[in-house]
C-alpha cells in the first residue's frame, strides 16, 4: 500500500506474528479443541495457551475471557446478557452514553420497539460525558450502564471508574466497550471497576472476527449463542486460526505499549499544532483526556467527502468518523450529540494514528493538507467574510 493511512480507529493492519502465529494454528491446531484424540488436544494447548496471553494483556483472569466473533457480539452479549440475567424483576431499563457504537445503539432502538426502556447520557461540547445527567438517569431499575472506554470518533476517554460507582451504587452492572482502549491505553480489567468489557483484535493489529467478552467471575451471564464451548458462555467452535492471531497482537501490543503511547501522542500533538495554524480548524476535544493516537477535527464546513477525496488523491488515507457510517451521508451522531450543527458534523476528518506511523509520515501528511485543503480553507474563509 503506497499511502499514508491514517484510518487505524477503522482497523490496523495484522502485525507480522500474528500472520505467522494464524499460518501456524491453521497447520498445527486445524483440530477441533473439544476433540480428545491428539489432534484435538494439540488445538486445545494451543487455546489455553492464546488464552492466558490475551488474559495477562487485558488483566483478566483466563476464565473471565470470552472469545467471541468480536466487539460487536461482545456489546450484544453484554446488553442482552444483562436484561435476560435480571428477567422477570424490575431491573429492565439500558442506560448507554449518546455517543457509543452505532451497532450498540441500533441494539438499543431493537430493545426500544420492544419495550425496553433505554436512556442515553448526554455529552458536553468537548465529548466528555455528563456525569451529572449519568447519576440523575442510574436508579435501582436499571440492570446495565454501558459505555465506551473511549470514542471511536473523537478519542475522548470515558469516566468509567466513577460509572462505576454509580451504577454498583444503583445495584446495576457496567459494561465498559473498550474496543478502541485497547493498545493505545493501559488497559486493566479488575481495575478498570467494570463488570463486562468487549474488545476487537483488529484494532490492535490482529485478525477481524475475532474479540472476547471479559466477563467478572461469579457474573453468572446467560450467553447470546448457547452451546458448551467457553464454559458454556459462547457455542460455536473455537476460531483457532483468529484465537491464535489475537494472541500474537496482545503479545505485540503489550510489549511496547507505553512506548507506542508516547510516540503516537507526540505525532499527533505535532499533526494537531500545524493543522490548527491553517484558518477555520475547529479540533474535537481538544482538551479533554483523549486517546494518543486520535485527532479529530473539522476544515470550517469544508465538506468532508470533498476534503476526505482530496487528500486520498495525493495520498494521504483518513476518514470521516466511524467506518461503520463513513460510507454513509448521515452526519455523526457522536459530533450532533456534541451540540456541532449538521453542517458542521459533515465537515468532520478523523485522523488516527497507528503505533508504525512515522514521523516522516506525519510530516508529509502535514504537507499534504497545507498543499490540498490550505487553498480551499483560503476561499472559504475570504466567502465568510464577504458574507
Ligand atoms: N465498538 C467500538 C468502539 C468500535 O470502534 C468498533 C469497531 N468500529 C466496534 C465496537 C465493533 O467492533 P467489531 O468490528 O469487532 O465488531
Amino acid at each position: 500500500m503506497n499511502c499514508i493511512y491514517f484510518d487505524h480507529n477503522a482497523t490496523t493492519a495484522p502485525h507480522a506474528t500474528v500472520v505467522q502465529e494464524m499460518g501456524d494454528a491453521l497447520q498445527i491446531a486445524w483440530a477441533n479443541p473439544s476433540s480428545t484424540h491428539a489432534p484435538g488436544l494439540a488445538a486445545r494447548r494451543l487455546l489455553v495457551d492464546a488464552r492466558a496471553r490475551v488474559a495477562a494483556f487485558l488483566g483478566c483472569q483466563v476464565a473471565e475471557l470470552v472469545f467471541t466473533s468480536g466487539a460487536t457480539e461482545a456489546n450484544t452479549t453484554a446488553v442482552l446478557g444483562a436484561l435476560a440475567l435480571h428477567a422477570g424483576t424490575v431491573r429492565q431499563r439500558l442506560v448507554l452514553s449518546a455517543v457509543e457504537h452505532p451497532g450498540l445503539l441500533a441494539l438499543g432502538q431493537t430493545l426500544r420497539a420492544r419495550g425496553v426502556v433505554v436512556d442515553l447520557i448526554p455529552v458536553r461540547p468537548d465529548g466528555t460525558l455528563d456525569l451529572a445527567a449519568a447519576a440523575a438517569l442510574i436508579g435501582d431499575d436499571v440492570a446495565l450502564v454501558s459505555v465506551m472506554g473511549a470514542n471511536n470518533e473523537t478519542g475522548v476517554r470515558m469516566p468509567t471508574g466513577a460509572l462505576a460507582r454509580l451504577a454498583h451504587g444503583a445495584g446495576a452492572l457496567l459494561h465498559v466497550d473498550a474496543t478502541q482502549l485497547a493498545g493505545k491505553a493501559a488497559l486493566h480489567f479488575h481495575d478498570s471497576g467494570a463488570d463486562l468489557m468487549s474488545v476487537s483484535a483488529h484494532k490492535l493489529h490482529g485478525p477481524k472476527g475475532i474479540g472476547a467478552l471479559l466477563v467478572r467471575k461469579g457474573l453468572a451471564l446467560p450467553a447470546l449463542l448457547p452451546g458448551r464451548q467457553e464454559r458454556h458462555r459462547r457455542g460455536g467452535t473455537e476460531n483457532m486460526p483468529g484465537i491464535a492471531g489475537f494472541a500474537a497482537a496482545c503479545e505485540a501490543a503489550g510489549r511496547t505499549l507505553a512506548h507506542d503511547i508516547a510516540h503516537m501522542a507526540g505525532l499527533r500533538h505535532t499533526l494537531q499544532q500545524a493543522l490548527l495554524a491553517l484558518p477555520g480548524v475547529v479540533v474535537y476535544g481538544a482538551h479533554a483526556e483523549r486517546l494518543p493516537n486520535t485527532l479529530c477535527l473539522r476544515f470550517g464546513t469544508l465538506d468532508s467527502e470533498q476534503v476526505l477525496g482530496k487528500l486520498e488523491r495525493a495520498g494521504l488515507v483518513a476518514s470521516s468518523g466511524a467506518a461503520c457510517t463513513a460510507a454513509g451521508t448521515q452526519p455523526s451522531h457522536v459530533l450532533l450529540a456534541m451540540g456541532a450543527t449538521p453542517l458542521q458534523a459533515k465537515a468532520s476528518v478523523r485522523f488516527s494514528l497507528g503505533r508504525d506511523t512515522t514521523v516522516a509520515e506525519v510530516q508529509r501528511a502535514i504537507a499534504t493538507v497545507q498543499r490540498v485543503i490550505g487553498p480551499l480553507l483560503q476561499d472559504h474563509a475570504a466567502q465568510a467574510q464577504a458574507a
